[in-house]
């Protein structure tokens, strides 16, 4: 159907259906607003199809593969065969139920959903162009919009992402096949967690970072850890160096780095001073992502992005225009899915006429690497540079019977209190489904709960939980399964 020059109007335009976008047109559709939702390519955006959960199937999936052969200590001898293209069709059937589902949910809200690519017209005017030979375009009026147009993998000089071995993160998802080789430029998680899938299934993997550690952001205590998984999988690391150029091999390519021009000063890592050439089949370039915010013609709405490319928003969501709201990746850090939700649900709530704000105090993260990161709220040094008097408790992980019993007893879980009221300010864990635990801490810190309070919930046993318990009880000087400091 060619789609002529109509204009049509709506109370809210979202452009963007990533988990920002989606989750404030259903959230703005149960508060009976007029809302319509603008995607070019695909519901459930980066999350849905080329992150989060992509990347944690095959995670998964690996595990499976990886745990299966290391498992003799537990009395099993197995060797199992991987088919990664079987692999891939169950993650993308994965992909197309919860895309599928988003795109229902929607319109069971009466949320209105136009497939096209949406720029600013002026104020309160957007242009959605369809893809398409001949689709044309429309015009749609609003009195609100909320830009939830997400992030793109950051590119590098010298790697071009349309070059054929040269991988960004949504094509290394979808390789039908095991490469023997991998060089991953970046250190920072989804680095690290495509590290680890390519390193379980087999390949040689070598990973180039610019600073001397991996998971840049992170402290030392959680990093460590999976480090040394990393190096156990067989992940070799190079640290202070810059990838340069890529160029053909013999037999693949060949990936040159330089050393980089201010490795990090404190790591104790000698600053190297020869360049690195690296033959590899291929090549993924996991350096970071940057908010899409260039292509929508911000201008025309009056809006200009920070010179990192985020739209600014205060506590509601909104920008520097009144009835234009940003959220998700495009609005800013953390760049985490839920993050990006929060702010969708905020952001609706806030057109509805409802008194909703956005708080950050409780926001948790999660590393899926092996073994798995998950924090919330302030690490021990942020809370003394906030001025608080800290009360820390931890526990290790090999103290915990269920985590031996699961055969993942590397890592600690480490809560950090206000030594005067006991408010738990903030939890770091490393170690088995950090993922899982760290949501207990999130609700300390948002109910304002205190260290007694985690300590005196009882914690079914044996689970991993009773850790979060146990290092709470250190905390006060009374764990029962570790010696107290
Ligand atoms: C490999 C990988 C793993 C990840 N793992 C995790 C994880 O485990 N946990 C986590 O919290 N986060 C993870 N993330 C990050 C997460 O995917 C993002 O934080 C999240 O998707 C951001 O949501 P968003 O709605 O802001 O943007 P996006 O999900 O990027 O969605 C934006 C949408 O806007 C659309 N769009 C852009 N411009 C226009 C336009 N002009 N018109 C119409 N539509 C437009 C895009 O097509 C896209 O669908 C991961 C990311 C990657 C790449």
């Amino acid at each position: 159907m060619v789609v002529g020059d109509v204009t049509t109007g709506t109370d809210v335009l979202i452009i963007g259906a990533g988990p920002a976008g989606y989750v404030a047109a259903i959230r703005a559709g149960q508060l009976d607003l007029d809302v319509t939702l603008v995607e070019k390519d695909a519901y459930g955006g980066t999350c849905l199809n080329h992150g989060c959960i992509p990347s944690k199937a095959l995670i998964t999936a690996t595990d499976v593969a990886h745990e299966a052969r290391h498992a003799e200590e537990m009395g099993i001898h197995a060797d199992p065969a991987v088919d990664l293209a079987k692999m891939i069709d169950w993650k993308d059937g994965i992909v197309d139920q919860l895309t599928s589902g988003v795109e229902k949910l929607c319109k069971a809200n009466q949320v209105n959903l136009i497939e096209g690519k949406a720029t600013f017209e002026g104020e309160r005017t957007a242009r959605i162009s369809h893809s398409g030979e001949g689709q044309g375009s429309e015009s749609i009026e609003f009195q609100h919009a909320v830009v939830a147009t997400g992030s793109r993998p950051i590119a590098i000089p010298g790697f071009d992402y349309g070059d054929e071995p040269v991988l960004d993160s949504t094509q290394a998802l979808a390789l039908e096949s095991v490469p023997d080789s991998l060089v991953v430029v970046g250190a920072g998680y989804i680095g690290m967690e495509l590290a680890s899938v390519f390193a379980k299934l087999g390949t040689d993997v070598t990973v180039i970072e610019m600073l001397d550690g991996i998971l840049p952001g992170y402290d030392d205590d959680l990093a460590r850890p999976v480090k040394s998984r990393a190096t156990d999988l067989g992940i070799d690391f190079h640290f202070g160096y810059t990838a340069s150029e890529w160029e053909q091999a013999d037999d693949g390519i060949r990936v040159v780095a330089e050393p980089a021009e201010q490795p990090a000063a404190d790591g104790g890592q000698a600053v190297p001073e020869e360049a690195l050439e690296l033959d590899t089949e291929t090549v993924l370039v996991a350096v970071g992502r940057e908010p899409v915010s260039d292509t929508l013609d911000l201008d025309a709405v009056g809006l200009e992005p920070d010179d990192r490319g985020f739209i600014e928003t205060d506590s509601q969501a909104r920008t520097a225009v009144d009835h234009v709201f940003a959220v998700g990746d495009v609005a800013g850090e953390p760049m985490l899915a839920h993050k990006g939700s929060m702010e969708g649900k905020v952001a609706a709530e806030v057109i509805a006429g409802e008194p909703a704000a956005i708080d950050y105090q409780a926001m948790p993260a999660a590393i899926f690497t092996d073994p798995e990161i998950g924090t919330v709220g302030m690490t021990e040094s942020e809370a003394e540079e906030a001025g608080f008097d800290t009360l820390v408790g931890e526990f290790p992980f090999r103290a915990s019977g269920r985590a031996l019993t699961v055969g993942e007893s590397d890592g600690v879980v480490k809560i950090v209190a206000d030594a005067d009221e006991g408010y738990v300010l903030g939890a770091q864990i490393v170690g088995p489904e950090a993922s899982e635990l760290i949501a207990e801490l999130g609700v300390a810190i948002e109910l304002g709960g205190t260290v007694e309070d985690v300590a005196a919930t009882v914690h079914t046993h044996p689970t991993l939980s009773e850790a979060v318990m146990e290092a709470a009880e250190n905390a006060l000087g009374h764990a029962i399964h570790t010696l107290n400091r």
